[in-house]
């Protein structure tokens, strides 16, 4: 089939390499120039596993391009993907000019039939929007051409993108015209076929679907980590505790970690924008409004322990940073617990050394040349000197290292670890003094 993309993001380049991997004729579209170079100059320019190899592979069997040219992407795809950004405004309602924008473009160019799908996570009732602006355009053209609009909600986690693309839990259609109903299934037929994954529904329910999966997910996060508070507090381990509760059937034991906090592009913006859709709406969704104070409050918890043993004054600490992207596998700093905790450590006087092993080109671009802060080329090398390390990100390759490192690289063997990665009995034995989340250190 012949699909187009608006956005070459996370999720359209996802989309676009997984797509055409299945065989279909792919053109993703962007309206930033330098990023269409790169791809078109066969440079991925994001870090997601296996997406690198997945897109110059289509990119060399001819399935996939990418372009800024609108009126011929448009002219390609009998199903047109929005998968756009939609930052959070000023005050958490979801900024949908990108995707009004790619409306207006498909309304602008198209001569035929479309089906557009709503791939970008939008409020309820955004593709009325979307059909509003299309048919506005058309009007503009003096046509009255024939399309449908549908919400294809996208799940996939970063890290893990193309993995969660090709095997989704569930497929979400919103819709209610036959013509894009019959072309999703068919297009999704390939990762539909051990057991029916896709979940047919109205458009408004299949947006409200994504907010609700996320909202549930961040409230999972908030909810442990007042746990782990708590836990800290009457000497119990929340490690403990999450092996006791995610036990239970009806509980479940993913998304149970206590941490530094939760971060990246989807669920704070997406918290907030469902704040905003209820406060429109009446219906004050007081739990998730306590869901991020929590996580406001849980990114500065590891500060905190911080200066409550190296005192509120860091001028002359050095400290050791392993971990700045939201989470493993991803080089996306998008709201990530790192750029609070960097900034923090700095404002208060200390200099540090970090590492991660994808995230420190996008560090450098966030933080920029920011005096007091240098990188490291590997973890053991941002050890080096430092009083104390801290751990944002919970890397596979941070989780077995010498521990012998911790008493000779580090000026004192001192962990603040903000994802729980280690044993505290076992670093009590090495004799490291080691502060984790909702974990009491032994005694
Ligand atoms: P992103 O910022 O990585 O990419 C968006 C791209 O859209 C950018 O390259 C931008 O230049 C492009 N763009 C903006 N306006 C355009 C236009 N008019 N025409 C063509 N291209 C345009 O964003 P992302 O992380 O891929 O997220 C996209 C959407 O998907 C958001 O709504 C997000 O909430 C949702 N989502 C993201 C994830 C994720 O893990 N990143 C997961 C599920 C859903």
């Amino acid at each position: 089939m012949r699909v187009t993309i608006f956005g070459a993001g996370y999720v359209g380049l996802v989309t676009g390499a997984c797509l055409a991997q299945m065989g279909n004729q792919v053109v993703c579209l962007d309206v930033d120039t330098g990023k269409v170079a790169r791809l078109q100059a066969g440079d991925v320019p994001i870090h997601e596993p296996g997406l690198d190899k997945l897109i110059r592979a289509n990119a060399a069997a001819k399935r996939l391009s990418f372009t800024t040219d609108a009126a011929a992407a448009v002219a390609h795809g009998k199903l047109i993907f929005i998968g756009v950004g939609t930052p959070p405004e000023e005050d958490g309602s979801a900024d949908l000019q990108h995707v009004l924008a790619a409306a207006r473009t498909i309304g602008q160019h198209m001569q035929d039939f479309k089906v557009v799908v709503d791939k970008s996570t939008v409020p309820v009732g955004t593709a009325d929007r979307v059909r509003d602006a299309i048919a506005q355009s058309l009007r503009e053209r003096g046509l009255a051409l024939e399309f449908a609009v549908a919400s294809n909600p996208e799940f996939l986690k970063e890290g893990a993108a193309v993995a969660d693309f090709m095997k989704p839990d569930r497929i979400v259609i919103g819709a209610e015209d036959e013509r894009a109903i019959l072309l999703l299934r068919n297009l999704y037929a390939p990762f539909n076929r051990n057991h029916e994954r896709v979940q047919l529904m109205d458009t408004r329910s299949a947006e409200l679907t994504k907010y609700a999966a996320n909202a549930m997910l961040a409230t999972r996060i908030s909810f442990m980590n007042e746990m782990a508070l708590l836990a800290e507090r009457v000497g119990a381990d929340i490690e403990m505790v999450r092996r006791g509760i995610g036990s239970d059937p009806r509980i479940g034991t993913h998304f149970l970690y206590a941490g530094a906090g939760y971060g990246g592009s989807c669920f704070p913006k997406d918290v907030k924008a469902l704040i905003h859709s209820g406060a429109l709406q009446g219906v004050d969704l007081g739990v998730l409004r306590a869901v991020e104070a929590a996580n406001e409050r849980q990114k500065l918890v590891l500060v905190d322990k911080v200066l409550a043993r190296l005192g509120a004054d860091l001028t002359g600490r050095h400290l050791a940073v392993w971990g700045l992207a939201f989470k493993p596998n991803t080089d996306d700093m998008r709201e990530a617990p790192a750029r609070v905790v960097v900034r923090e450590l700095l404002a208060r006087g200390a200099t540090l050394c970090a590492h991660d092993p994808v995230a420190m080109d996008e560090a450098r671009r966030v933080f920029g040349a920011q005096a007091g802060l240098s990188y490291a080329a590997s973890p053991e090398a941002a050890l080096e000197g430092a009083d104390a390390l801290l751990i944002l990100t919970e890397w596979a390759t941070f989780r077995s290292p010498d521990f012998d490192l911790f008493k000779t690289a580090l000026r004192q063997a001192l962990v603040f670890d903000g994802r729980n990665l280690f044993d505290p009995r076992l670093l009590h034995l090495l004799g490291i003094e080691y502060h984790a989340i909702g974990r009491a250190a032994p005694a």
